[in-house]
């Protein structure tokens, strides 16, 4: 059997919102899976290699609710390469499709769609850069597919449907009757909320976006165009469920809706995503940035920011990842505060609006990159004891 046992840690944060710091300084890890939290001096770790965590903190492998991927390691929109491994280094470790909408010459006629979502959640399946989990296969809904169709793309695995609003199924009737066979097909969904993303794509205003119901609206502060303040507000308080983040939006209403579910007492309904590939860019470190601008200008505790990104989004989407708990699998990251930074550890960093710097990302229980490429220097780097 193999086993990992992680010990010295400094803050353990869960990515859990309803314990998101943990009692603990180890973390056992075996067959890659987590099979126990708490003290070294307490764990039978016999035979297990050691990872001296030197004081660095520990959070779960970071969700990244909404990319647009194209097939490998490569995207179309900003004809880059590698841009899923960036993301790694920066510690996202799971990455949902919110549509392969960037696919050059991507079809848009029934079976098309069909084709292209199946063949999108196959290869990502068999496909893991450095690891990384890509969710993909996410139908962007247009017309002429039946509930039929969308049963058919949930029984061959598919299990997200793209951004509403990104294709032709965009009226307020429309999208809910196809919000309706997408239910009934167990798929989970998410709807483009503001301003058109690309030209092609639509205008998707409060009153579609509530009466949509989707599991998730996807980029409250805009993609990257916003809806102004009052009609993000009506959407937030007018649906129940998931409100995304973005870090390719608009960084005054990301607070403004932090602000608006805060009040509501409703931060379980927080996610973040990067919405890149974008315009604006591939964003490898625009998980850890949007935490950090939560942290820092919204005053989110850091523990809270990383559940986010890790269990809010875990529930809400329906996957195992994004946090440490006994049975999970073993996606962990080490991190700590940059050398020169303001802050003593990872949390103060992000409460100062830094980056922390990621010293190693383990999936699976196995190490697949040690001192970021991305990230500026840790202060403290784990070591792998031989
Ligand atoms: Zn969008």
């Amino acid at each position: 059997m193999t086993r990992t046992l992680l010990r010295g840690l400094g803050l353990v944060f869960s990515g859990d919102i309803a314990a998101p710091r943990l009692e603990a300084d180890a973390i056992l890890i075996e067959q890659g899976r987590i099979a126990a939290i708490g003290r070294a001096a307490e764990m039978d770790a016999e035979g297990a290699e050691v990872i001296e965590a030197q004081g660095c903190a520990v959070m779960p492998g970071l969700i990244d609710n909404h990319v647009h991927p194209a097939f490998g390691d490569w995207t179309p929109r900003q004809n880059q390469l590698g841009w899923i491994e960036g993301m790694v280094h920066g510690g996202t470790t799971t990455l949902i499709s919110a549509g392969e909408v960037h696919l050059p010459g991507r079809p848009k006629d029934p079976v098309g769609v069909k084709a292209l979502a199946i063949a999108a959640q196959r290869a990502f399946s068999a496909f893991r850069p450095m690891g990384a989990r890509v969710l993909a296969g996410a139908p962007v809904p247009e017309r002429g597919l039946t509930e039929a169709d969308y049963a058919e793309m949930a029984a061959a695995g598919v299990r997200f449907v793209g951004e509403f609003g990104l294709g032709t199924v965009k009226d307020e009737a429309e999208v809910a009757q196809v919000m309706g066979w997408v239910r009934a097909a167990g798929l989970n969904a998410m709807i483009h909320c503001g301003g058109p993303s690309i030209a092609g794509s639509n205008l998707m205003a409060a009153p579609v976006v509530i009466a949509a119901d989707a599991d998730i609206v996807a980029h409250i502060n805009g993609g990257p165009t916003s809806l102004p303040r009052a009609e993000l507000t009506k959407v937030i308080e007018g649906t129940s469920r998931a409100i995304e983040v973005v870090h390719n939006g608009n960084p005054r209403n990301a607070l403004h809706a932090l602000g608006v579910l805060r009040e509501m007492g409703r931060l379980d309904r927080l996610v973040i995503g990067t919405d890149s590939p974008a315009g604006s860019g591939v964003q490898p470190l625009g998980v850890l940035r949007t935490i950090s601008l939560l942290c820092s200008v919204g005053g989110l505790d850091p523990g809270l920011a990383i559940a986010a990104a890790g269990g809010n989004t875990a529930r809400w989407r329906g996957i195992e990842a994004g946090v440490i708990a006994p049975g999970r699998a073993a996606d962990l990251v080490l991190l700590d505060a940059p050398i020169g930074g303001a802050g003593r550890d990872a949390a103060e960093a992000f409460m100062e609006g830094e980056l922390p710097g990621i010293g190693m990302v383990i999936v699976d229980g196995k190490i697949v990159c040690g001192r970021s490429r991305n990230t500026p220097p840790a202060a403290r780097i784990p070591e792998l004891r031989a």
